[in-house]
């Protein structure tokens, strides 16, 4: 099944997730679905949040050949290294500014099994991981680019914010 991704305005997106006690089936089924979602929209990631659900997992696909299914993720370690390049959000659409991210992350986490896996990740992949456990505290990338570029696109995120008012309105009805 795939998935509604929620937009910019929608107010789980801006709220803070609970860590998941027990795996069920349901989790499982959530998180296949969730994969379905992310790839069906070209995305590298999707966290629950974005299909409302407040609850601490992700989906990560960089393209590497792993399908990685993250559940009550920790950031144990930041590297002082950083990136800063491009980064979007199936949640913001249209909307690519530049964020200053971590180059290596050491992360704790378990996976679909409920195996704890602890893992040191770098690039591409620690900058995908740490855009996805921003979302679980309800934070989305243009709360962490340069005040210029929060001016820039202000007026652009207005209009969305509407956009996503309009849309849930009608949903609703
Ligand atoms: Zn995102």
């Amino acid at each position: 099944m795939v998935y509604e991704i929620k937009k910019y305005g929608e107010e789980c997106l801006g709220k803070e997730c609970v860590p998941v006690e027990k795996i069920t089936e349901e989790t499982l089924k959530i998180l296949e679905d969730m994969v379905e979602t992310m790839h069906e929209a070209n995305g590298v990631g999707l966290a629950a949040p974005q299909v409302g659900i407040n609850e601490r997992y992700f989906v990560i696909d960089i393209g590497d050949g792993v399908v990685r299914k993250i559940i009550n993720p920790e950031i144990l370690e930041y590297s002082e290294e950083f990136t800063e390049t491009d980064e979007g959000c199936l949640s913001v659409p249209g909307i690519y500014k530049k964020v200053k991210r971590a180059y290596e992350i050491k992360v704790k986490y378990l996976n679909e099994n409920g195996e704890e896996k602890e893992e040191t990740m770098t690039g591409f992949l620690a900058k995908a991981f740490q855009h996805e456990f921003d979302h679980l505290s309800g934070t989305l990338f243009i709360e962490r680019i340069s005040p210029v570029a929060k001016r820039l696109i202000s007026q652009k995120l207005k209009q969305l914010k509407k956009e996503t008012m309009k849309e849930h309105k009608n949903l609703n009805k």
